[in-house]
């Protein structure tokens, strides 16, 4: 989601970030030098997750354990945490240093993350930083052997801009009511086939790819009239005198967002989740279709896709300026002029819960291979208001898919639906990787017929959830579905122009 650039785009675009990595990520490894996590890590996680889904978290998890303990002040501007990862390497290859990225301090972000102290199993480093203080080399003493851990202990401030600036991104924002902080701490980078991404993210779309991770996060900030609001589940609140205090688990995610907001909400527990919408006090009525349209596509795609494994997901208005709405695990931003500016704000609102299941339980390479969320995520608009039986609106998706694919062929802008971010214009970009991608997804639904693609769907999720896939992902599943092939039809929506 998310247009910063794309003005004439219409809704939703989302940005999308995160991810990346592979394989299995509850992988058991039978060596004994991987650091399992304990048994009351396992059951404080456990409280994020949806109850079908509780065992999907087991001690034998390597996957990285993020515990954040920070305090949050929205007068500075800022979080000043001490974080510990415990990092198991799950490539077959010694890893000779650690990535970190710090989303911060990228110039269009416009925060900053300093770092105050990194020490590696106890012992202080140098780290080294690249660009814009965006990736940072974080040496080991020894290279870090296949399935070995190692942990890091990193103490760090991180301040957000102010929403003056509408160059920025927009997420990182204090807006006056609400001091949003996504991917504010230093992030394990992405090992991209074994090697770490160093690039500097372009923003045009979503600009984290991680990999699934458990994050055990304690936050302090005051109490009056503050509320955080989170990826996972707050497990515990305190408050003494004027400070609150929160423990949050995530479950398994791929990021780690959060919000410190004057905002009140509004909830709703369906199917064993509850949404919390928190909106403008002005625009209540607004804040109530936004929980409408959550408590609809939810038990929608459970059905159609796979349940959603998490107890909660929390939608938030920021007053930021750049952006429709954008999805991060859990959790998700939609800039307040949606609430009174957008016809197609019920599709905004579905796109971006779409997105949990199509680049938080699955993942992908966002700057790589954006299209493999995005296709599908604008594809759950169409199943949402198929399910709902409404088919003039589905009618008007599909044509409007279609005009906007003519309109780029006629301007002589198609190109390759497969290819990073970073190599198409902004035009191309949100037709190819929105609009063509979700034709492709209907051409194989036409292809293969109704029964094979809702086969299709499911054992999708089922085989790719909490993974980080390519394109092929589904086309397998399709095929296995329909006992057929989609090569042409993938090569000519997707490999060709
Ligand atoms: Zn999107």
């Amino acid at each position: 989601m998310h247009q910063l650039f794309n003005n004439h785009y219409r809704q939703y675009t989302v940005i999308v970030f995160m991810w990346v990595f592979c394989l299995c990520l509850l992988h058991t490894d039978t060596s004994t030098s991987v650091a399992a996590i304990t048994a009351p890590d396992v059951l404080q996680q456990r409280q994020a997750m949806h109850s079908s889904a509780v065992n999907d978290i087991q001690a034998t998890s390597t996957v990285p354990y993020y515990t954040i303990n920070g305090t949050v002040n929205p007068t500075t501007r800022t979080l000043t945490a001490a974080q510990t990862i415990v990092y198991t390497n799950r490539t077959s290859v010694a890893l000779a240093n650690i990535g970190l990225r710090l989303y911060p301090n990228l110039t269009d972000v416009g925060g900053t993350c300093i770092l105050t102290s990194v020490k590696v199993d106890g012992s202080a480093v140098t780290p080294t930083y690249g660009p814009q203080r965006y990736f940072v080399t974080v040496p080991l003493a020894k290279p870090l052997a296949a399935g070995k851990s190692v942990t890091l202990q990193i103490s760090f401030t991180t301040t957000a801009p102010t929403n003056a600036d509408t160059n920025l991104f927009g997420t990182l924002v204090w807006d006056g009511t609400t001091l949003s902080l996504p991917y504010a701490y230093p992030m394990i980078a992405y090992l991209r086939g074994g090697v770490w991404d160093t690039a500097i993210p372009d923003s045009k779309g979503d600009i984290v790819t991680n990999e699934m991770s458990l994050y055990d996060v304690t936050l302090r900030g005051p109490s009056s009239g503050y509320t955080f609001v989170s990826t996972g589940s707050t497990v515990s609140t305190q408050t003494v005198g004027s400070t609150q205090t929160v423990r949050i688990s995530s479950g398994l995610q791929r990021d780690f967002t959060f919000a410190l907001t004057k905002l009140s909400k509004k909830s709703q527990t369906v199917a064993g989740t509850t949404i919390n919408v928190y909106g403008p006090a002005s625009r209540a009525a607004v804040t109530t279709s936004a929980l409408a349209a959550a408590v609809a596509a939810i038990p929608i795609f459970n059905t159609n896709i796979g349940q959603y494994p998490y107890k909660e997901l929390d939608i938030i208005s920021v007053d930021a300026g750049n952006f429709w709405g954008i999805e991060f695990p859990g959790f998700v931003l939609i800039e307040q002029d949606q609430y009174t500016n957008n016809p197609s704000f019920e599709s905004l609102i579905v796109h971006e819960v779409g997105h949990q299941w199509f680049y938080n339980i699955i993942g992908n390479d966002v700057q790589r291979d954006a299209f493999v969320d995005e296709g599908l995520t604008n594809y759950t608009e169409l199943l949402y208001q198929q399910a709902r039986k409404r088919p003039t609106d589905a009618a008007g998706t599909i044509r409007y898919w279609k005009e906007d694919l003519a309109a780029l062929r006629a301007a002589g802008n198609d190109a390759v639906v497969d290819q990073p971010m970073s190599a198409m214009s902004d035009d191309q970009y949100s037709t190819l990787v929105y609009s063509k991608a979700a034709l492709y997804i209907h051409a194989v639904r036409l292809q293969i017929g109704e029964k094979a693609f809702s086969a299709a769907l499911k054992s999708y999720y089922t085989a790719s959830k909490y993974r980080i896939v390519d394109g092929t992902a589904f086309r397998s599943a399709a095929q296995t579905a329909c006992k057929c092939s989609l090569t042409t039809l993938y090569t000519k929506w997707i490999l060709q122009k």
